[in-house]
């Protein structure tokens, strides 16, 4: 018995040996599984499901087919596939959680996000974060031609390189993208639970915690860009471990 959790896979035509790896863990390690989540960034990026990606129908008929064996699969958006909707998530058999969700794991109820929403001090990100979860903006983005929203992701994603080297030259890169310790403890209070599993900050490591007296537990999963990264949920523990 066990469930598993990945993250931040940032699948991208260009690192074809890291979506081979995908598919060998869902064939694999993932159908022996009582289900899988999946927290977000599974897509470097992501314009709309109409985007005839071969990267995209790849995975859609592996997770398909896990879902057809009896393995349940979940999905929270992350910031690179916001815009992965209803319709894809349907050729690829899984479904789509609000950020954030809580699911009953053995008994233990635990609050799953993609993370950027615990990355307050980041307030430059979170306007933009604001801005593009409008349902309004994403149905205007939506109605352009594709190639507009290709090359509108490629200068977004220049634009949040360009973000990111500035916070490396002011020194302060290190603290302002990872969680707000004070976020992280608000949302303990604020759900009533004892444990957290989140991505994005491709920060992996399981943090044990004091909120106001009580034992919490923060687990945060890796990234796939040079190896797989994957957390198991069983009964009787948890294991984060490289692929
Ligand atoms: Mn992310």
């Amino acid at each position: 018995m066990t469930t598993l959790f990945i993250s931040d896979l940032h699948l991208d035509p260009e690192r074809p040996e890291i979506t081979r790896l995908f598919g060998e863990f869902i064939e694999g390690e993932a159908r022996g599984a009582d289900a899988l989540y999946i927290l977000g960034d599974l897509f470097e990026a992501w314009v709309g499901d109409d985007d005839p990606s071969e990267t995209g129908a790849f995975v859609a008929s592996k997770l398909k087919a896990l879902a057809g064996a009896g393995v349940p699969v979940a999905f929270i958006r992350g910031n690179r596939d916001f815009l992965l909707g209803e319709d894809y998530a349907r050729r690829a058999g899984m479904a789509i959680l609000p950020d954030p969700a809580v699911a009953m794991l053995y008994g233990t109820p635990t609050l799953l996000m993609h993370g950027d929403l615990l990355c307050t001090d980041d307030t430059a990100y979170q306007q933009f974060r604001v801005q593009t979860r409008d349902p309004r903006w994403q149905a205007q983005f939506l109605s352009q031609p594709l190639p507009a929203r290709i090359a509108f992701a490629q200068q977004a994603r220049a634009a949040s390189a360009a973000h990111q080297s500035g916070l490396k030259d002011q020194g302060t890169m290190e603290t302002i993208t990872d969680v707000s310790p004070a976020t992280v403890a608000d949302t303990f209070r604020r759900y009533g639970i004892g444990r957290l599993i989140h991505g994005h900050t491709h920060r992996p490591a399981i943090h044990e915690l004091d909120v106001e007296g009580r034992a919490c537990q923060r687990v945060v999963l890796g990234d796939w860009y040079d190896q797989g990264s994957v957390l198991r949920v069983a009964p009787d523990g948890i294991r984060l471990d490289m692929l």
